[in-house]
């Protein structure tokens, strides 16, 4: 079966092999070597000051980034469940929260950040999604960053790039804590995440007083190629592995360039049989279409062809599906989605099959 969800995306073999070896201790020179290698190109990706691991998943990260990152109050973004995710964790915090509620194919506007920050001067972090998986959804995070660090630079700009840091180049100007977690676009198994962060993050951290998110004592412990707490051991080496691998498949800006064109390519594919891409503004690291019959042409592709592809949540359970581009993908299994919900479409009586998406996947992607 081929696995094509949005994450969890599949481990390479030769990454598998690496984390297959003997665990470590971590408090040895042998395992600060290989967390010390790990930290070094995670904070060349990130493109930031600075950078912490941590043994959780993504969702951890976000967390964390809430407890040390934001005093009096959040506004969040909400274009589907992640950003309502980040809504939530305030809501588990002391911290007041503004949230701006979009539908899941909207990207959120700067009026509308504009409008929160000018009747909500005690803001002093905003939280957003770069892709809002959910839907699939990009927002302009670059331009919203930049906007509110010119309304105030004391804002914290936290943007959970979850489904985006190895996915696209990401301009971390005006961004104070980039978040990803080791299952999507990274290519690890869960459990593994990390934050990037800028010089402003790091001042304001200093203040932290959460116990296992504690980012001070994190940040403290990892520049001294350590952890406060034992360290993700097997998830770390297999960082460095993957690192490795993408770095013989050209590196991170071959990858980003493979990724736009298999996006470029699906999305084509998808439009020449019909198919329509839910979101106003769509991300690269996901292909979303809404169809009334997104769950029948799901269920064939898991049952006849062999791809398992990800569906709706909530009140888009059943309306649309979701096809992964992150990782280092083999191109002819893309081809074989596209193809594959071309044969399901045949299959419905909805149009009659001959091969259009392949064709088309294949002269975009090739052009
Ligand atoms: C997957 C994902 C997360 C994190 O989910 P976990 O299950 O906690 O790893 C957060 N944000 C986005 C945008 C995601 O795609």
């Amino acid at each position: 079966m081929l696995l094509f969800t949005p994450g969890p995306t599949p481990v390479p073999e030769v990454v598998r092999q690496a984390m297959a070896t003997q665990t470590l201790h971590h408090r040895t020179p042998e395992f600060e070597a290989i967390f010390k290698s790990a930290r070094e190109r995670l904070i060349k990706l990130f493109g930031m000051e600075e950078c912490v691991m941590l043994a959780s998943t993504g969702t951890g990260a976000m967390q964390a980034c809430v407890l040390n990152l934001c005093e009096t109050k959040a506004l969040t973004i909400n274009s589907g469940k992640f950003g309502e995710r980040f809504g939530k964790i305030v809501q588990s915090t002391d911290k007041d929260l503004v949230e701006l509620v979009y539908e899941w194919d909207t990207p959120a506007t700067i009026d509308d950040i504009k409008l929160a920050l000018e009747s909500n001067l005690d803001i002093d972090a905003v939280f957003i999604q770069i892709c809002e998986s959910a839907g699939g959804l990009r927002h302009p995070v670059e331009e919203i960053a930049a906007y509110v660090k010119s309304v105030n630079p004391n804002i914290m700009v936290v943007a959970d790039g979850i489904t985006a840091v190895g996915v696209e180049p990401i301009d971390v100007t005006h961004i104070d804590a980039l978040v990803t977690g080791s299952q999507k676009a990274l290519m690890l198994p869960p459990g593994l995440a990390m934050i990037g962060l800028s010089k402003a993050a790091l001042k304001k951290i200093n203040k932290g007083k959460d116990y296992y998110f504690n980012l001070a004592i994190e940040i403290k412990k990892q520049r001294e190629n350590t952890t406060a707490w034992t360290a993700a051991t097997t998830l770390v080496a297999g960082l460095n592995a993957i690192f490795d691998e993408i770095e013989k498949e050209g590196g991170f800006d071959a990858l980003f360039a493979k990724t736009a064109k298999r996006a470029e390519a699906t999305q084509a594919a998808l439009g020449a049989i019909g198919l329509t891409i839910y979101p106003k503004t769509p991300a690269l690291s996901m292909s979303t279409v809404i169809d009334d019959d997104a769950e029948a042409i799901r269920k064939l592709l898991k049952t006849k062809y062999g791809v398992n592809m990800a569906g709706g949540q909530d009140h888009l359970k059943g309306k649309i599906f979701r096809i992964n581009q992150m990782g280092l993908i083999p191109i002819h299994e893309s081809a074989w989605v596209v193809n594959s919900v071309e044969l399901a479409l045949g299959e419905m009586k909805r149009r009659t099959f001959d091969g259009t998406a392949n064709r088309v996947f294949n002269e975009v992607y090739f052009k």
